[in-house]
Order: structure tokens, then C-alpha cells, then sequence
């Protein structure tokens, strides 16, 4: 799924308040201050970045301290030193009004938006102070600059003529933003620079020839024509001085080291588990799921290969059989004209399942839309996606996206991407992005009231809730339910072929950052023990070498909502109840799962606006 990136940059200026304000303000914030406080928190900082508001939602602002009013769409993020250091002042300021409220006083749920909030400072402060991407990552900006100028031209926020005239703005600013760059910048290192000489193209071909696009014929067009040359020459300056000058000023180890790699986990996560328990577990699950696929795939290898000898090793023959029968899997595909059919009829197929299973209340879902991939997205969505209303207009369509295969492929190339997205890894991956995924756990995340408290969880979501939520709902609460595409044997090998990937995942990026695991190894290791060819294997080892923890998530949070379901079940017996219990949890909206173990298990309610519980009522299916 797309989540908003925050760079943490200041848009407009924030006048900080003298001290002796200070004091005024930390008195207001009583308790009953608080959801104004975490309004205002939401707000403030979601305008810091213009390139998230806009993805946010948040398009005109203003400073609730100087009264100052800024249409956020035509802005760029600010890097330069003063706004940064106005950024910080402003979170600090926060965990002060913070420390002024008595965290013992507020209600339950309210501890667990204050907590929110709290770790929302602290995470920022870390990136402005500790991490400092803005010093030691070229390729930061050409990301924030591309995502910036792709919302104008992407998110129907506006009719064309308005978003012309942002993008063109923006368009205007992108020589200062990258003077910005060139003064903070002190370091790169080899996969650095070569990512972002890389981006910085991308981010000059989208001026030159999708911003031009989308701007002719609007009252833009030649405005548009006057500021992007200057914009596409200053991108060449840019490249120009990663390779010259900044590859000079210093070098920067591109693994983060225990010290960031754990204060990262603690504050992106926000999980029950430290880096060497996840990597312990994540071990044991790679083989034991190794050991299940050879039992699961032997007798249908030896049913479609009688005439195979495998010998040598155990690896190199469990690799040998497992794969030989996840190739024949992968026979069995849609054409190449109806992935998207699939996707559909999967979807209503799904939504069937929940509703006759009664695994969770909501059983409808008006605003989702299955639809083609729009074009000039194709490169980011390759496959498929989800793609939520933005949060502050909670009523728009959420998009399942799917990526049709290109006309002017052969049918070798068609033909090789649909072995991989079969018929199983289809219905897995409509699962994941849908239902009960994603698609499921954000109609949910919209019911939220009071309307303060969905916007915070909804901005600041936990990551391992929302992705590790999508991975419970394939890997155990479909499983549970018998969905398997007609083939209990081949559904259960594709989603533990994927399984595999997420433990992967776990293991390079802790072994990478922390434990001098060298990079071809790392490659070495995915090829080896999770069937991944070469391509497949170095993409991964450069996303994991480009940034650190964010590949733990999906593990991390499948791994918190395993536990807790268990710890549930086993708590209340023959009155365990999973539809009230899913609805529940999805109510409270994405805080991290240790806060939502303490809110269940404290028998708080969640607080949401009607939902017609479908769980007293009977049902056939409802054996477990
Ligand atoms: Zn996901």
C-alpha cells in the first residue's frame, strides 16, 4: 500500500513562542487540552512537509501561531537549516506541553493517542537530529522532489487548471530547493551516488515531459515553458555535484550500526520484540517453512516428475524438488488480457467468504474500486496496489489497483510475469492489498470517532499494524477460512513461498545494518534458502542497503498480531468470538499492537460510530 512519507521539513514558518508563553500554553493543555493539542500536532507537522500534505490531503493551512495562511500544494519541502531548526523547536515544544499533562489522568484511549503523539515528536527529533538523512542521503532529495511534483500531477485533489498552476509553482522552486541540497549534503558513498544520479533522471524526465503534458492547454502552459528549463539545468548541476564535489567531501557507511538501527526499530515499529528476538524467530520460521514445503511439495513432485533422481545435499535437493513444483504451480495462470478480471472476481469471492464466515462485521464496501493501473504509475505499482483516500477526505474511492501487462510485451515476457502472479499468488496478493487486507482494515480505520483521534491514527499509523494485519489475513484468517483457489496444497506453498520472502527480509536487514553481513552473501543467502532469482535477490539487497528496519515490518507486525490472537483465544475459552474480536481490533484503529494488546485485554471499547455487529448471529460456517 502507498503510505505518506514524512521528510519532516518546514513549509511555512512557525513563529516559536517566547518562553514565558510557554507557561501559558503548558497550562492549557489540561486534559480536556488534549485533543487540541493532537489536532494541532496532526496539522503542524503534516504542513511541514507540503510534498505529505498534499498526499495527506491537508491543501491550505494556516499557522495556527502567526495566522499566517499557505496553500501547501504549490510548496516545496524546506530543508534549509533555519527551517529545521524551527522544526525542532516546535517538537520540543511538544514533548514539553506534553510533560505538562498528566498522562495517569486521561482515559484509557487517550493514553494511547498521547503515546502516539509522543512517539511522533521523539521519531522526529531522531530524524532531524540523529539520523539527518537531509546530510548524508543525495538521493532523499530527488524522492521528495519527484513525490512533491508526481501528487500534483497524480491526486485529483483539484480540478486540472488549479493543479497546473501548483505543479508549475513548485516547477518554479526547484533550483532553490536544490541549493538547499548542495549546502546541506556532507557525504554520499557508492550506492548512494548511484541512486541518486538514477532518481535525479527520473525526477528531470517528469519535468520535462509529464509536467509539460500536463500542463499544456491550461492557463499554465507557458509559465510552465519559462520555469522548467531552469529546472531541468539545475537538476544536471545537481548530478553534476554528487559526482564532483560531494563524493569529495566525505564518505558515509551505508549499514546504520547497532545504535541508529535500534533507536529506529523502537520508534518505527513500536513493537514488543528487539531486533535479536524478531531475528531468532525469523530463523526458526525460515526453517521450519523450508521443512513444510518439502513435505507439502514431495508428493505432487513425484506425482508430476516420476521420473526425477534428486541427489547431493538436503539443501540442494529440497531447493530442487520445492522448486520444480512451485514452477509447475505457476502454470496455472490468468492470460494476459485478465489479470485484472481476476482481481475482481476474486475480490467479490472474498467479500463472500467474510460475510458467510462472519470473520468480521463489515461485510460491504461501496468506496473500493478494482481498477486498472493508471499509466504513469505502472512503474511504481508493478503489480498491484492499494490506494487509500487520502485522510482528511476519508469519503473518496480507495483503489485496488492492477497493473495490466503491456500490450507491446512478447508473449515469453507475458508469459514469465504470469508464472509469477499465477492464479494462487493472485488470489494471496488480493488478500493482502484487499480483503481482508488493507482495503478492510481502512473502511474500518474511517469509522473512527472522534474525528482528532481517526486522523492521528490514520496520519501516524504503525506500519507492523496495518502491514502485519494484511499478512495475518492471508496467512491465517483466509487459511482458516479454506480459502485456497480450489487447491488447498498449491495455495499453501505460494503463501509460504511469500512467508519466506518476510523472514528474508527480517534476517538481511538485521544481519546487513548490525552484523557486517557482507552484501553477497546477502544475495547469496536469498537465492539459496528462499528461492529468489538473482534479479529479484540484488533489488531487494539495494533496498535494504538504502534504508534500514522498514523491511521488518511486515514480520514484526504478523508476528504481534499472531500473539495476541493466541493469547486472546486462550484467555477466553469457548466465549472466544473471532468476528468480535477482529471488529474490535480494527476499530481501535492502526496504533501499534502493544497498544492495542493492553487496550483488548483491558476490555476497553473502542470508539467508532455505528456498526451493525454481524458476530451474535449464527452461522453455519462458524466451527472453530
Ligand atoms: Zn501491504
Amino acid at each position: 500500500m502507498m503510505k505518506i512519507r514524512f521528510a519532516f521539513p518546514l513549509a511555512a514558518a512557525l513563529v516559536i513562542a517566547p518562553v514565558g508563553s510557554l507557561a501559558a500554553q503548558a497550562r492549557d493543555t489540561t486534559l480536556a487540552g488534549f485533543p487540541a493539542l493532537a489536532s494541532e500536532f496532526v496539522f503542524t507537522s503534516l504542513a511541514f512537509s507540503p510534498a505529505s500534505a498534499t498526499q495527506a490531503g491537508l491543501h491550505d493551512w494556516t499557522d495556527p501561531f502567526t495566522g499566517r495562511r499557505a496553500h501547501l500544494d504549490s510548496l516545496l519541502d524546506n530543508f534549509s537549516p533555519d527551517a529545521i531548526a524551527k522544526q525542532r523547536a516546535y517538537f520540543m515544544r511538544v514533548q514539553s506541553r506534553l510533560g505538562a499533562i498528566d498522562r495517569a489522568h486521561l482515559d484509557a484511549q487517550t493514553q494511547a493517542d498521547y503515546d502516539v503523539v509522543a512517539n511522533a515528536a521523539a521519531f522526529a527529533l531522531f530524524g532531524l537530529t540523529k539520523e539527518r538523512f537531509h546530510q548524508f542521503k543525495p538521493q532523499m532529495y530527488a524522492e521528495d522532489l519527484g513525490n512533491s511534483l508526481f501528487a500534483n500531477i497524480s491526486l485529483e485533489y483539484a480540478d486540472k487548471n488549479t493543479r497546473a498552476a501548483d505543479l508549475t509553482a513548485r516547477v518554479a522552486r526547484v533550483p532553490g530547493f536544490l541549493a538547499i541540497a548542495r549546502r546541506n549534503l556532507r557525504a554520499t558513498n557508492e550506492i548512494y551516488t548511484r541512486v541518486s544520479l538514477e532518481e535525479t533522471d527520473g525526477v528531470s524526465s517528469l519535468v520535462k515531459s509529464m509536467g509539460a503534458d500536463f500542463t499544456r492547454g491550461t492557463p499554465s502552459q507557458a509559465r510552465y515553458a519559462r520555469v522548467a528549463p531552469p529546472a531541468i539545468a539545475a537538476l544536471a548541476e545537481y548530478q553534476r555535484f554528487i559526482k564532483d564535489t560531494l563524493s569529495r567531501r566525505g564518505t558515509v557507511d551505508w549499514r546504520s550500526g547497532v545504535g541508529l538501527f535500534n533507536a529506529k526499530w523502537k520508534y518505527s515499529l513500536a513493537v514488543s520484540l528487539t531486533p535479536s528476538e524478531e531475528l531468532r524467530i525469523a530463523e526458526d520460521s525460515m526453517r521450519n517453512t523450508r521443512a513444510e514445503m518439502l513435505s507439502l511439495a514431495r508428493p505432487l513432485h513425484d506425482k508430476w516428475f516420476p521420473t526425477h533422481r534428486h541427489t547431493g545435499d538436503s539443501t540442494a535437493v529440497l531447493n530442487a524438488i520445492v522448486s520444480e513444483t512451485l514452477a509447475r504451480i505457476g502454470a496455472e495462470h490468468a492470460n494476459r488480457d485478465s489479470l485484472l478480471q481476476q482481481a475482481k472476481s476474486d475480490v467479490a469471492a472474498l467479500t463472500r467468504v467474510v460475510r458467510d464466515q462472519r470473520t468480521v462485521s463489515l461485510d460491504s464496501f461501496p468506496n473500493l474500486q478494482v481498477i486498472p493501473t493508471p499509466e504513469f504509475m505502472r512503474g511504481v505499482y508493478g503489480v498491484a496496489g492499494a490506494v487509500f483516500a487520502p485522510p482528511l477526505n476519508p469519503h473518496l474511492a480507495t483503489f485496488y489497483w492492477v497493473t495490466p501487462i503491456p500490450a507491446a510485451w512478447t508473449a515469453e515476457r507475458a508469459d514469465s510475469k504470469l508464472r509469477e502472479y499465477n492464479t494462487y499468488k493472485m488470489l494471496d496478493l488480493t488478500m493482502h492489498e484487499g480483503i481482508p487486507g488493507h482495503v478492510v482494515q481502512g473502511a474500518y480505520a474511517n469509522l473512527l470517532t472522534p474525528d482528532w483521534r481517526r486522523l492521528l491514527r490514520s496520519v501516524y499509523s504503525n506500519t507492523p499494524y496495518v502491514e502485519g494485519w494484511a499478512v495475518y489475513g492471508e496467512h491465517v484468517m483466509m487459511y482458516d477460512a479454506h480459502v485456497d483457489g480450489g487447491d488447498p496444497v498449491k495455495m499453501k506453498l505460494t503463501d509460504l513461498k511469500g512467508m519466506l520472502r518476510i523472514y528474508t527480509n527480517v534476517i538481511i536487514d538485521i544481519r546487513l545494518h548490525t552484523r557486517n553481513m557482507p552484501g553477497d552473501s546477502a544475495v547469496a543467502f536469498m537465492m539459496r534458502d528462499a528461492f529468489q532469482e538473482r534479479p529479484e535477490a540484488e533489488a531487494k539487497l539495494q533496498r535494504a542497503q538504502l534504508d534500514y528496519v522498514q523491511l521488518n515490518a511486515y514480520f514484526a507486525g504478523v508476528e504481534e498480531w499472531t500473539r495476541l490472537r493466541q493469547d486472546v483465544q486462550k484467555r477466553d475459552g469457548k466465549d472466544f468470538n473471532l468476528c468480535r474480536y477482529h471488529d474490535t481490533v480494527l476499530l481501535y484503529g492502526a496504533l501499534p499492537v502493544p497498544a492495542i494488546r493492553r487496550l483488548y485485554m483491558a476490555g476497553i471499547a473502542p470508539t467508532a460510530k455505528g456498526l451493525a455487529s454481524r458476530c451474535e448471529r449464527p452461522s453455519a460456517a462458524n466451527g472453530r
